[in-house]
């Protein structure tokens, strides 16, 4: 029987939580961590420990994920209506126009709206061509002067996320849904930790779950986590862009399908060789497939929680999902179940002389 719970995946993957507004999130995971010891901070960051009744100090290993999605701000608000915007994240502008998105008002409404798109009968021939600019696309919550936007409670400051309803298709395994980077990390941090719940007293580590807010706006909450936590060792979990259609199969270091995606490097962090090769034992050893990958770039919170404390080896453990940063995504259920066994696996193997290993004590 599988261990990916769905259902998880569904409520994690519909709340509402660009950065900065991750609220919703926190309480699917206050939810699904039953059983632990659960706290969160100010910026909601979100911490998860296994109750235990180990006496001793064991080193902490942090299993990260951001909880936050690219999303979007109202910045102002338009005689005729109209809503201007700016990111949070980087989406690709072209990606957006004719797209729905939430808006969550001061009171908790959502309300819809669309992201403007000129339909070609309005478009000259140089307008067609033109590169998109953010200061000239607008929301359209359906209304024609900013009395009627007031009146739906919309205000300067209000957050807003792409409207994408989660869908599984049993027979394919298959998820379809917005923010699956990173909100498929946040199902792997908490599918860990449950996995582990029963014998985490046997381990020779304790494990912190930590979620962290604010990443996509430059990994700004695991500078809180890691500082928080202290940990000895840390896995990052990302839903990492899937690359399989770009570079064709002979090329691809993160195609859909293919197991647990372990980053080498990207623009914020090479990973500690000894970790990676640890990694890849266990992969080969207990036959979890996975693909390795160099990044030309990107960056994920490794780039934060491993220049902190006393340095922190970091693995950065992937799941391929098509097309993050848009509204749609696709992804397999199989490929976040290999994530998750290789995390259990890791920190299963670890013992007092492999955790020295790793922090290259023995060099
Ligand atoms: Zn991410």
């Amino acid at each position: 029987m599988s261990m990916i719970d769905i259902e998880l995946l569904r409520e994690l993957t519909n709340a509402f939580g660009p950065s900065g507004f991750e609220e919703e999130v926190v309480r699917v995971i206050r939810k699904y961590c039953g059983g632990m010891d659960v706290s969160w901070d100010g910026m909601n960051n979100v911490y998860v420990k296994h109750k235990s009744d180990v006496e001793f100090k064991r080193p902490v290993v942090m299993l990260d994920a951001h909880t936050d999605e690219c999303g979007f701000m109202v910045q102002g608000i338009m005689d005729n209506g109209l809503l201007n915007m700016i990111m949070l994240g980087g989406m690709d502008l072209s990606s957006l126009p004719a797209h729905t998105l939430l808006i969550r008002t001061r009171n908790g409404n959502k309300v819809r709206g669309i992201i403007t798109s000129r339909p070609v009968h309005f478009m000259t021939e140089k307008e067609k061509s033109s590169p998109l600019d953010i200061q000239e696309m607008y929301i359209d919550v359906g209304v024609s002067s900013r009395k009627e936007v007031e009146e739906l409670g919309i205000h300067i400051g209000d957050p807003a996320a792409p409207e994408v309803s989660f869908d599984y298709d049993e027979k394919r395994g298959l998820c379809f849904g917005k923010a699956f980077d990173n909100r498929m990390g946040c199902a792997c941090v908490i599918q860990t930790l449950k996995a582990l719940q029963e014998s985490a007293g046997d381990l020779a580590v304790e494990v912190v779950g930590a979620f962290a807010a604010q990443e996509e706006v430059g990994t700004r909450g695991a500078q809180v986590t890691a500082a928080r936590v202290q940990p000895d060792l840390a896995i990052v979990f990302e839903g990492s862009p899937a690359d399989d259609f770009y570079y064709g199969r002979e090329k691809s270091q993160g195609a859909m399908g293919k197991g647990t995606q372990i980053r080498c490097m990207d623009r914020s962090y090479i990973t500690n060789p000894a970790f990676l090769e640890y990694a890849h034992e266990l992969g080969d050893g207990k036959k979890i497939p996975y693909q390795d990958t160099v990044r030309r770039g990107g960056s994920t919170n490794a780039g934060k929680i491993s220049l902190s404390g006393k340095a922190v080896p970091t693995l950065v453990l992937g799941i391929p999902c098509r097309y993050v940063h848009s509204h749609y995504n696709f992804c397999l259920k199989d490929d976040i179940e290999q994530t998750v066994r290789m995390a259990v696996e890791v920190l299963r193997g670890l013992d007092e002389e492999r955790i020295l290993h790793l922090r290259r004590q023995d060099i």
